[in-house]
């Protein structure tokens, strides 16, 4: 087989055989086959398209080229979930103690934050002592103790999607769905869950910007999980603004908090208790979403989620007072600075992307892999679409520890914002859900 006719068939818009996917992922990961080659694979792929077929095969390829982690020492049936990235997302801190409260053992494997968007590892992180790099023992061990775990990649997970990805972000090839819904399934099967939850964001801080090309993204990943043995289902849900409040490492960990207890922001809490009702659903907890949104209500009002909360933050060497006290044990920034609406109107516009991008610049998440993140710096939006507001009134709150890039990040915050006179729609939070 020579990679050389594997390239001219995809140039031809052919479509590839297993063999010949196979060919190209290992031979990609050892090194036999060059970038070169490589990147006018992802071209052709991107421009021609894959099948889904051809996509299902490129996912078990990249997921078989590492390690994957074995599960099955853990009883019960395991369920896991997956944003596609947004800003203020905090669902995992929530969801894996509120599902494990449930019965239901979660072993989350998660990422830190690149861009605009944050990751639950930094987040995890700004909760003093918390251990959010186990090895995989330890981590299997903590879910069966517990009934959860959240750690960073343990293992050589995907290697082959890894160098590819890598490859993509300097060759204009990231955003194809099959290239993305392959990329993302292939880690997610390689982490061993039997059931897989997938939270497709759309909107302006979003990957897919409008909802046609959500629905195909998370058809696809639902297509290969399916396909590859994983009940998986899909919610495809609104990042046209922040989800909740809070945007940064330790604040949204409070706001998290919040939520756990039953105090959170409207919009954040109703994400969490969709997706929590389909994991239990998924994890043949409840027969419907009717009463997995009862059951999560009540996790939620008898504390019985908290409590697993605790639990879990301890396991992990955090320090538990943080449920009963975040304000004192979470880090804080030194300064706080409020940015004021212009006019009186409504909002219109909270461009989710720029609030990210602004929040970045304040140290709350990094713009290369080496940067390091502060954990109490960040933005807490307390308007939101729809929402009337005077002009003087208060808009959001820079949470700040550093003066570089400071006025960046203020015209930053002050640009996301739209005021009008007339007010309009609420975004729907929850667009779809696909089984
Ligand atoms: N996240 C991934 O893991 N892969 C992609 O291709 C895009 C987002």
């Amino acid at each position: 087989m020579r990679m050389y006719d594997i390239l001219k068939n995809k140039r031809e818009g052919g479509v590839l055989e297993y063999d010949e996917i196979k060919f190209f992922i290992d031979g990609y990961v050892t090194g036999e086959i060059p970038d070169y080659q490589a990147a006018a694979f992802l071209m052709a792929a991107f421009l021609r398209g894959l099948t889904m077929e051809e996509t299902v095969m490129l996912t078990q390829c990249m997921k078989e080229s590492g390690d994957i982690i074995d599960l099955t020492s853990i009883p019960g049936t395991k369920v896991d979930k997956h944003s596609t990235g947004g800003v203020g997302d905090k669902t995992s801190i929530v969801l894996a103690p509120l599902v494990a409260a449930a019965g239901i053992p979660v072993a989350k494997m998660s990422g830190r934050g690149l861009g605009h968007t944050g990751g639950t590892i930094d987040k995890l992180e700004s909760i003093p002592g918390f251990r959010a790099e186990l090895g995989t023992a330890e981590f299997i061990d903590a879910v069966i103790r517990t009934g959860v775990a959240i750690t960073g990649q343990t293992g050589n997970i995907a290697p082959g999607d890894k160098k590819l990805y890598a490859l993509r972000d300097v060759t204009a090839t990231v955003d194809s769905i099959p290239l993305i819904a392959s990329s993302i399934m292939s880690k997610k099967l390689a982490a061993g869950a039997d059931c897989i939850l997938l939270d497709v964001k759309v909107g302006s801080g979003a990957f897919m910007k409008n909802i046609e090309e959500a629905v195909e993204l998370a058809n696809t990943m639902v297509y290969i999980g399916n396909s590859s043995g994983r009940s998986t289902m899909a919610i495809i849900s609104d990042m046209s603004q922040p989800l909740g409040n809070a945007v940064g490492n330790a604040l949204e960990v409070r706001e998290a908090i919040d939520t756990i207890k039953g105090e959170g922001p409207e919009d954040f809490s109703m994400l969490c208790r969709e997706l929590g009702a389909v994991m239990l659903m998924l994890g043949k907890k409840a027969e419907d979403l009717e009463q997995g949104r009862q059951m999560i209500e009540h996790l939620v009002s008898s504390g019985r989620a908290a409590e697993k909360f605790r639990e879990f933050v301890m396991v992990q060497g955090g320090n538990p007072k943080v449920l009963e006290k975040p304000e004192e044990i979470l880090p804080r920034s030194k300064k706080q600075l409020e940015i004021t609406a212009k006019t009186s109107g409504y909002i219109t516009g909270l461009d989710a992307e720029k609030v990210g991008a602004a929040a970045m610049m304040l140290g709350a998440g990094r713009a290369k892999k080496e940067d390091a993140v502060d954990p109490a710096v960040g933005i807490v939006v307390e308007k939101k679409l729809g929402d009337a507001v005077e002009k003087g009134e208060r808009i959001a709150v820079l949470h700040v520890n550093r003066t570089e890039n400071l006025e960046r990040a203020v015209r930053l915050t002050e640009r996301a914002v739209s005021i009008s006179e007339r007010a309009q729609n609420k975004p729907e939070l929850i667009r779809r859900i696909i089984k």
